[in-house]
């Protein structure tokens, strides 16, 4: 299961739809004026056009985006009327349209298409940004007219989504010191502008890390054990590089994970995962430590500051978990039922070894590589087996069709759009009735120019704040193996499940339904959609529909489907150990009470020492890669696994009716995809199930009762 960042946008934004056709032209003004972001996009579904933007446009779209937001606030405060939900928190939810905007593409394109142009921008823009919305969060005289408002809440006959806007709204401010003084005020300015620039350093660190390490084999014996489709992916990882003639793996996970997989050379193995481990922590240029070191630091006096005991306090507040112990709680549950699991996987493995006289002590750069082994003797599975039935595009149309099936959308590609990059692809969303729902990128191939991981971000959100539809424009970024040769891309079983799982966030985006665009989605609620998805994907019904051998176009034949089902407890104690470890660490980062430098490397030896983390699994991520924390996954990674308990407790709801059972899609849609952001989660959920989620699922699925 690969963890994937959620792209948290500070802001959100809508713009008024607006019907072109889809070869509509630019209107003379936009080109005599040059910016694009200064005038109607004038393209069809009103997208951003990406064919007109370049990066000198940013800075000023940015800087003016920044001025008529200031004036925006600034007619809301200098408004005679008394302070109400329309003249205040209504208009608050409309302000700042073109920063939204600027500030959405910017997002985008820098996550998938950055260049150093982007990175500059970037490094400059980040504190700017952070200034500019500490100006308003702390505006006194605004917070005063939210304040008004809330205080009347009980008076003014609101709806329940205006409710929710309104009270988390003011919670927003409270939680951004609008009631501390000015002293402290000034203080936390500075933080976050510190943390705001330490945070872009980290991620620009991180993507310089992955991209400088080759491991650059000369000799074709070193290739002992790979597939073909890695051997053919590292002849064109090696031209790119100018190396004509010889074999580039990188730390990138689709060129690494099938050499840890498949590679027989257990020194390059080694080297690789080495490599891909110390990212971040070479003390190089790019080094991590004492910029993380120092974010945990600011944290916790931003935490402090504002009246809590550590950050994770601060964050877990307003998060369906509500406190850190009942974070905890779960984790060391699952955390207690999954070690004894990795531990006797690693003494299978260690079994392996010794047979085939080694003659050494399994590392954690061993463990892909006898896992695959152990697949094979114990389920007779292989994943080069597989990928001939996972063509990529077969598997998108599958979870199109998935979607089709629940809910009766459909997705037609569109031609002659602007893309963010010529890798794109672009669908447009219909309901079941055949009206327009939303328009869907797709971006599925690694490049030096994207981060790694999966993530779903939007152009556009859904809501009628203008008081007219608008409609969704989604964002969905992978980082799957490129074709090969003649053949088109094929996916691994993760692979697999993680498109699924992006397409499970952009259905949420797609199906939203709400008025304002201001929301409150919490990462621990919001993996439910994305991850109950992955559920389909594996169910025989769907493989069968959509799993197709890329030559012959058989389906998948049942003995392999068979084998997919029996195989999904394999390496769930690695799996579940190596994620809870990362979500664990992050905890007793956010969990600290006092400001203070680390020493990275100690702590985090100490603390893996201390819950009893076997030597042989590494973290998912060490500190100085780990990006979620950086992002908005900050004491908040356990978020996956704590959605997973609603995820297989709602999938549930399907098994026990119909895989596409229509009242309970039906209920799904409403009470969870329409709503989420405004709505409680617990709420939510009991709406659409009856009841409260029960862990028993969960631990049933990954084989650790
Ligand atoms: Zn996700």
């Amino acid at each position: 299961m690969i963890k994937k960042a959620l792209i948290i946008f500070i802001m959100t934004f809508g713009l008024i739809f607006t019907a072109c056709t889809k070869n509509s032209e630019a209107p003379e003004e936009v080109i005599s004026t040059g910016n694009p972001f200064f005038s109607e996009y004038n393209t069809p579904f009103n997208v951003p056009p990406f064919d007109r933007i370049k990066p000198e446009h940013f800075i000023p779209a940015y800087e003016r985006g920044m001025e008529e937001h200031k004036a925006d606030i600034e007619a809301i405060i200098n408004n005679p009327e008394e302070p109400s939900f329309e003249n205040t928190i209504a208009a608050l939810d409309r302000s700042g349209k073109l920063l939204s905007e600027v500030s959405r593409v910017f997002s985008g394109l820098s996550g998938a298409n950055t260049n150093d142009e982007l990175r500059a921008i970037q490094k400059e823009m980040a504190p700017r940004l952070a200034a500019h919305n500490d100006e308003i969060n702390l505006n006194s005289n605004l917070f005063a007219r939210v304040k008004a408002v809330y205080e009347q809440r009980n008076e003014k006959n609101l709806t329940d989504e205006q409710l929710y806007l309104l009270e988390n709204l003011y919670k927003r401010y409270v939680r951004n010191g609008a009631e501390l003084n000015d002293e402290d005020q000034t203080k936390l300015k500075h933080i976050n502008q510190e943390l705001s620039r330490l945070s872009v350093q980290f991620g620009q660190n991180v993507l310089a890390e992955t991209n400088d390490f080759k491991l650059i084999i000369e000799s074709e014996e070193d290739l002992a054990g790979l597939p073909e489709s890695s051997i053919t992916g590292a002849v064109e990882a090696a031209r790119e590089a100018g190396l004509e003639g010889q074999w580039v793996f990188t730390t990138q996970k689709p060129s690494m994970i099938p050499f840890l997989q498949y590679s027989e050379k257990r020194d390059l193995r080694e080297k690789l995962y080495r490599a891909y481990t110390k990212r971040g922590d070479n003390d190089n240029e790019h080094d991590n430590k004492k910029i993380l070191s120092d974010i945990i630091k600011l944290r916790v006096e931003r935490a402090n500051l504002l009246g809590y005991k550590t950050y994770a306090d601060y964050i877990l507040e307003t998060r369906m978990a509500g406190n850190p112990q009942s974070v905890y709680d779960l984790l060391n549950r699952i955390w207690e039922a999954s070690l004894p699991v990795a531990k006797s996987e690693r003494e299978e493995m260690q079994a392996i070894i010794d047979r085939e006289g080694g003659g050494f002590k399994l590392a954690s750069w061993d463990w892909w590589y006898y896992a695959e082994k152990l697949r094979k003797e114990k389920y007779q599975l292989d994943d080069n087996e597989l990928r001939p039935y996972f063509v990529l595009s077969s598997v998108r149309d599958g979870a199109f069709w998935v979607a089709n099936q629940l809910y009766g959308l459909t997705f037609e590609p569109l031609d002659g759009m602007p893309l963010p990059h010529p890798d794109a692809q672009v669908f447009e969303v219909k309901e079941a009735d055949g009206s327009h729902c939303g328009v869907l990128y797709m971006d599925f191939h690694p490049r030096t120019s994207k981060r790694a991981g999966a993530w779903c971000g939007t152009y556009r959100s859904q809501s009628r704040k203008y008081g007219e539809e608008i409609d969704p424009v989604v964002n969905l970024v992978c980082n799957f193996s490129r074709p090969v040769g003649d053949d088109p891309a094929m996916l691994t079983l993760e692979e697999v499940k993680t498109l699924f799982h992006e397409f499970g966030h952009g259905l949420d985006n797609l199906l939203s339904n709400i008025t304002y665009g201001t929301t409150f989605r919490s990462p621990d609620f919001s993996e439910l959609p994305s991850q109950i998805m992955e559920h389909w994907a594996m169910e025989p019904e769907v493989l069968k529909h959509y799993a197709e051998h890329y030559q012959t176009g058989e389906p998948i034949p049942d003995n392999l489907v068979e084998k997919i089902v029996n195989s999904k407890f394999f390496n769930q104690g690695f799996i579940t150990v190596e994620y809870l470890a990362a979500c664990l660490l992050d905890m007793k980062y956010h969990t600290l009470t006092e400001p203070q430098y680390l020493d990275l490397n100690q702590f985090e030896k100490n603390y893996f020492e201390e819950i009893g983390l076997i030597p042989e699994i590494v973290s998912r991520y060490r500190s100085t890669y780990f990006s979620h924390i950086i992002g908005g996954y900050a004491a908040g990674y356990y978020g996956y696994i704590w959605s997973e308990v609603l995820d297989s407790d709602a999938f549930e709801a399907f098994k026990e009716t119909n895989l596409f059972d229509q009242k309970t899609a039906a209920a799904f849609r409403r009470h969870v995809l329409e709503k989420n952001g405004t709505a409680d989660y617990k709420t939510m959920y009991v709406n659409f199930r009856g009841r409260e989620p029960g862990i028993e699922p969960l631990l049933r699925n990954r084989g650790l009762q």
